[in-house]
């Protein structure tokens, strides 16, 4: 029988634990996020986390900025935010527009208030196999579902569709750090198929709706689905969920599976961050 892998769940139990503890403790975490224009889709996600961290009792606060701000402006408010002691995680909401190079960006924010860990210094301490401030929340979050459900990565064939700086590329570091042996496919792979036929865990991130089918699949394979995709404005993954479903031995729905653990995961990174600056107070 299939198991559904409820990201929902879990994050939920995650994120109630993360309350209590700030509830009890009277901690006072807080998160700033920088919004650059109106994408329709991070006006939502921004949304989304805003709402998420209330709840939790994590002050959070929104910098929004216009589509057509300068660079050097945009880097002023993160070296502002790197300087303010009552912040303690900086998120800049991706995409970015054109004209502003990203990584320059991302650089700018310190690595101890990198709460997506994206920054050099903590990828490349990921990278290395030290522990970094923050672990980039997405692949962190897959992790923890598998981890739930007592699934081991030991020994297993994994294929990770998708290379990105802030999923694919840290989730194959981590499975590889759980003993996976990992392929990572992208837009050149040629004979995708070949490579999931002879995988035991399939994740998508590639953002691409019904990437993966069932004749894609062996029967037994573990599948994660990160792709969020939006069509006929329903939101849909890059697995045709219901013919793979069939086949697979667990599978996380969209919605509700790695999309609640990304948020769960930013939440604690959060509390982490703020625990660790006031660590260093002491
Ligand atoms: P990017 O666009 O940065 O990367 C997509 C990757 O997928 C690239 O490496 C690309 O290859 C690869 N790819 C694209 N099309 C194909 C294809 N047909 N076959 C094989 N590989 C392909 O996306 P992100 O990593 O930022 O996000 C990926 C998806 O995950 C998106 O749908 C996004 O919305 C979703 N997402 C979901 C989150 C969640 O919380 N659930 C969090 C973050 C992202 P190449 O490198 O060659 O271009």
């Amino acid at each position: 029988m299939t198991v559904i892998l409820d990201g929902k769940l879990l994050a939920e139990k995650i994120t109630a634990k993360i309350r209590a503890e700030i509830l009890k403790n009277s901690l006072k975490p807080k998160l700033a996020v920088i919004k650059v224009g109106d994408n329709p889709a991070s006006l939502i996600y921004v949304r989304n986390k805003q709402k998420k961290a209330l709840e939790l009792g994590i002050e959070s606060v929104v910098i929004e900025l216009p589509s057509n701000v300068s660079e050097e402006n945009l880097l002023e408010q993160i070296y502002i935010l790197n300087e303010d002691t009552e912040i303690n995680a900086i998120l800049v909401q991706l995409p970015l527009p054109e004209h502003i190079n990203k990584q320059r960006v991302i650089e700018a924010i310190e690595p101890i208030k990198d709460v997506d860990g994206f920054t050099s210094y903590n990828f490349g301490r990921l990278a290395l196999g030290y522990q970094p401030y923050s672990f980039p929340c997405t692949p962190k979050g897959i992790i923890r579902l598998l981890d739930e459900y007592n699934i081991s990565l030991e020994g297993k064939k994994a294929v990770v569709i998708g290379r990105s700086n802030i999923v694919g590329k840290p989730l194959s570091i981590l499975m590889q750090r759980r003993n996976a042996t990992v392929i990572m496919a992208h837009s050149k792979t040629v004979n995708l198929k070949e490579h999931t036929l002879s995988a035991d865990i399939v994740v998508s991130a590639a953002g691409h709706p019904y990437l993966i089918t069932e004749d894609m699949i062996n029967k037994g394979c573990i599948i994660v689905d990160v792709g969020i995709n939006r069509i006929d404005n329903k939101l849909i993954g890059d697995i045709d969920f219901n013919t793979v479903k069939e086949k697979a031995s667990y599978i996380t729905p969209v919605p509700g599976g790695i999309g609640p653990m990304t948020i769960a995961m930013l939440m604690e990174n959060t509390l982490e961050l703020y625990k660790l600056q006031k660590s260093f107070e002491l």
